[in-house]
């Protein structure tokens, strides 16, 4: 479960302030997060994801009170307990794309590369059609297929929560439903809870809850 309790969170010499009085994802949900450029959406998955600390209130994750856990112990839960796939995919250049579907792996002395991790990163490749790519830097990939690659990132270490950041946004139509199939075939597979974050009204039906960011978006001289 998801749970935020009267949060509120602003950028440092900003005027954007975010209040979340309540917000409840039960495990195992699909929701959309929806609102205008600027609503805060990216923030809120920031805040979820422990990547930013609120100002005030609560956020528990998976049931976890990130609030109580120093830098270094949010990064090793956000790394064992979440995919996350960023609105510019995040991904390195200069690495191959089994580097990069590995990484997560790389990036904390919690988890020791093996070869289950290994399989596990073809494995997802080739469910992506990027089997006979997995040797090529991510550098000379096409958008669609770098959206696949930090997808397959996401799912390495079969995270119980995703979050994804308009991970359809630069892809065509083709490579959209490809990339929305392999995302909803993984949460119904594994009773993931997934936010994603959408602009693409169409996809809601496909979501258990929709959220509209909008509400949560209070500027400073309405809260003073
Ligand atoms: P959305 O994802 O809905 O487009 P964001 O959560 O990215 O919105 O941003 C919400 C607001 O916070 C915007 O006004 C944006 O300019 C501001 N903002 C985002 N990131 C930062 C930052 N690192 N520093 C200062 N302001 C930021
Ligand atoms: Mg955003």
């Amino acid at each position: 479960m998801i749970a935020l309790k009267d949060i509120e969170f602003r950028y440092p010499g900003s005027d954007f302030c975010l209040r979340v009085p309540e917000m409840v994802v039960a495990r195992g949900t699909t929701v959309a997060l929806i609102g205008p450029s600027g609503s805060g959406k990216t923030t809120i998955l920031n805040l979820i994801a422990g990547i930013l600390v609120p100002d005030t209130g609560h956020i528990a994750t998976n049931d976890v009170d990130l609030s109580r856990l120093g830098d270094s112990a949010r990064r090793a839960f956000r790394i064992q307990n979440i995919g996350l796939v960023f609105q510019e995919f995040e991904l390195i250049e200069h690495l191959s794309v089994l580097d990069n579907i590995l990484l997560p792996c790389r990036i904390t002395p919690a988890i020791s590369l093996q070869q289950t991790h290994r399989d596990r990163a073809a494995d997802l490749a080739r469910e992506v059609g990027l089997a006979d790519k997995l040797r090529r830097y991510v550098r000379k990939l096409s958008q669609g297929e770098r959206q696949r690659v930090a997808l397959c990132r996401a799912l390495l270490l079969e995270p119980a929560l995703l979050l994804c950041d308009e991970p359809t946004g630069n892809l065509d139509p083709i490579n959209k439903a490809h990339v929305l199939q392999i995302l909803f075939d993984y949460v119904n597979r594994h009773d993931t809870t997934l936010l994603t974050v959408t602009h693409d009204h169409e996809l809601l039906p496909r979501f258990d809850e929709t959220i509209d960011c909008q509400q949560f978006h209070a500027s400073s001289e309405a809260i003073a």
